[in-house]
C-alpha cells in the first residue's frame, strides 16, 4: 500500500475542520443578526417613515454605516454584521447607504401598516388623482434635502408631461403648475419651474421657508449636500437656520421667484377636462397640474385642557432668549419639546419643568438624550414623567402626577404635542390613502424614489 494514502484523512481534517467551523460561525452570525433585527422592531414599534434595509449577505461588517448616522443607534453591529436596532429613530438621512462601500444598504419606505396613514403615491410622487403630486414631508419623507429633491423631481415630471402634449391651444388663464406651500419643497419646485420656463404659481399661507423659518433662533440645521435648482450643488452640511434662509432669499430674489404669501389653499377641485381649480378664501386659480408641498405639521395639536386659550400658552418657540427669570412649563416628549425645554432652561433665572405623560423618552435623538442628562444634572431643568397638565391658570399650572394633582407656579407654557396632518384636506380632493405600491418603495440616493429594481438614504 502506498504510504501517501495514509495522509489523505489527515489532509481532510486539516482542510475540513476550519471549513466546518467557518460555516457554523456564519450560520450563528446570520441567526444573531436576524434576531437583532426582529428585536429592534419589537422594541421600537418598527420604523416610521423610512429606514435602512440591510442585505446581510453582502454586508462586510466594516462598520462604515453605524458610525455616520446623526440620529445615534439606528444601526448597530451584531455578530459582525450591520443590523437594524432602532429603526423608529431613522428620519431618512441615508448616510448609512452612502457610506456602505459594497451597496449592501438601501433606504426603503415603512411597511404598509405604517404608510396606511400616508397618501398613496407612485414612484413619480403622483397621488391617486392624476397630475396631482406631493413633495416633501407631506408624503412622509422628512428632511430638507429630501424635500428639495422631491420638489425638483416633481417639476421635471410635470414639465415632461406638458412637453409631450405640446401643440394644443394654450389658455393663458391656466398655469402649468400651482404649487401649494413655500417650504424647502415648494421653493425648490418653484425655482425648477423658473428654470424649466413653466408658468407657475406658488401659494403660501404663512412665510417663505416653511418649517425652517419656525425653527428656534440660531438652530443648527443639519443637511446633506443637495442639488438646488438654479443654485447648483449646495455642499454645506451644517449651518444656522438664519444662514439657510438667507441663502434661499438670495437665490429667490436673483431668479425673480414670485410667491403669494398669506394665501391659504382651502379647496382643490379637478374638473372632468383635467384642469384643477385651486381656491383660497379670496381667489381661485386654475392649473394643469398641482404640487402639494404643504409639509405635515398642519395645525398644532391642542391638549383640550382648561385655560389652554390663555395667551401664555404657546405651541412654538423661536426666541428662547427672550424669556428670562420665568417659571416655565414645557409639555411633550419629542425632540421639539426637549430642545425647547433645554433652550429655555439655560436662560438666566428660568425655572423650567418638562412634563411628559409617559415614563421615559422613547423617540428622542441620541445627542438630545446626552445633553438633557447634563442640563438636568446641573439643576437647570426638572423632568416629571407620568404627568399631565389638567388646568392652566394666570399664575400657575395644575399638574397631575401619577394620579395626584399639584399646583406649580407658572408664567409661560409651551405645548409640543405634534401637529394634525392635513389628511382630511387631502381626502377632500379625492387622494387615496394606504400602502404605497410595494414594487416602488425604495428611496434612492438623495431621497429620490425609485422602482424596487433600482435598489439604493434621506
Ligand atoms: C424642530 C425641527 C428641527 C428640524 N431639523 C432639521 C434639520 O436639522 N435638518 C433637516 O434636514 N430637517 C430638519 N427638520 C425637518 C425639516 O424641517 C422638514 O423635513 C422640511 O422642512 C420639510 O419641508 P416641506 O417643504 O416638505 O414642508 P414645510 O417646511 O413644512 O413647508 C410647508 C409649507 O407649506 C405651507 N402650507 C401648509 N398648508 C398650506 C395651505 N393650505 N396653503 C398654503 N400654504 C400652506 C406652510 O405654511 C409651510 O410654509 C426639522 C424639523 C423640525 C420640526
Amino acid at each position: 500500500m502506498d504510504n501517501s494514502l495514509l495522509f489523505y484523512p489527515l489532509y481532510g481534517v486539516i482542510l475540513g475542520v476550519p471549513l466546518i467551523l467557518y460555516i457554523r460561525r456564519e450560520i450563528r452570525r446570520e441567526a444573531a443578526v436576524k434576531e437583532a433585527i426582529a428585536k429592534g422592531q419589537v422594541f421600537s414599534d418598527g420604523p416610521l417613515g423610512q429606514h435602512p434595509q440591510i442585505d446581510i449577505t453582502n454586508c462586510i461588517g466594516c462598520q462604515g454605516c453605524t458610525t455616520v448616522c446623526p440620529e445615534g443607534d439606528v444601526l448597530g453591529m451584531v455578530a459582525g454584521k450591520a443590523a437594524l436596532l432602532k429603526p423608529h429613530r431613522c428620519i431618512g438621512h441615508g448616510m448609512c447607504a452612502d457610506a456602505c462601500p459594497v451597496g449592501a444598504i438601501i433606504m426603503v419606505h415603512s411597511p404598509p401598516g405604517v404608510s396606511a396613514n400616508l397618501p398613496f403615491m407612485t414612484p413619480e410622487l403622483e397621488t391617486s388623482v392624476s397630475n396631482l403630486f406631493i413633495a416633501g414631508e407631506l408624503g412622509g419623507l422628512a428632511l430638507i434635502k429630501n424635500a428639495v429633491n422631491q420638489g425638483r423631481d416633481c417639476i421635471d415630471t410635470i414639465a415632461a408631461r406638458l412637453a409631450s402634449r405640446q401643440g394644443g391651444a394654450v389658455d393663458p388663464e391656466v398655469f402649468d403648475v400651482v404649487i401649494v406651500g413655500a417650504g424647502p419643497a415648494g421653493i425648490s419646485a418653484s425655482l425648477r419651474s423658473i428654470e424649466r420656463k413653466l408658468r407657475y404659481l406658488t401659494l403660501e399661507r404663512d412665510s417663505v421657508g416653511g418649517t425652517v423659518s419656525k425653527y428656534p433662533r440660531q438652530k443648527v440645521v443639519m443637511t446633506s449636500p443637495v442639488e438646488f435648482p438654479l443654485a447648483g450643488s449646495f455642499k454645506k452640511t451644517q449651518l444656522s437656520k438664519e444662514n439657510l434662509l438667507a441663502f434661499w432669499k438670495t437665490i429667490c430674489e436673483r431668479e425673480g421667484f414670485q410667491v403669494q404669501t398669506g394665501h391659504t389653499v382651502e379647496k382643490i377641485y379637478r374638473h372632468p377636462d383635467g384642469v384643477f381649480t385651486v381656491s383660497t378664501p379670496t381667489a381661485q386659480y386654475r392649473g394643469h397640474a398641482v404640487l402639494l408641498a404643504m409639509g405635515r405639521s398642519g395645525t398644532p395639536r391642542k391638549l383640550g385642557v382648561m385655560g389652554e386659550e390663555l395667551p401664555k400658552v404657546m405651541y412654538r418657540l423661536i426666541e428662547a432668549d427672550h424669556y428670562v427669570n420665568h417659571q416655565i412649563l414645557v409639555v411633550g416628549g419629542g425632540d421639539s419639546a426637549v430642545e425647547a425645554a433645554m433652550g429655555l432652561a439655560i436662560q438666566i433665572g428660568n425655572n423650567v419643568t418638562l412634563s411628559y405623560r409617559k415614563d421615559s423618552f422613547a423617540r428622542i435623538k441620541e445627542r438630545n438624550v446626552k445633553r438633557l442628562r447634563e442640563v438636568v444634572k446641573s439643576g437647570q431643568l426638572q423632568v416629571i414623567f407620568n404627568s399631565m397638565p389638567v388646568e392652566f391658570k394666570e399664575g400657575s399650572v395644575m399638574l397631575e402626577v401619577e394620579g395626584e394633582v399639584r399646583e406649580i407656579p407658572n408664567d409661560y407654557v409651551w405645548i409640543f404635542a405634534g401637529g394634525i396632518a392635513p389628511n382630511d384636506f387631502l381626502k377632500s380632493i379625492g387622494i387615496e390613502f394606504g400602502p404605497k405600491d410595494l414594487t416602488a418603495e425604495v428611496v434612492g440616493e438623495a431621497g429620490r424614489i425609485h422602482a424596487m429594481a433600482v435598489g439604493s438614504r434621506g
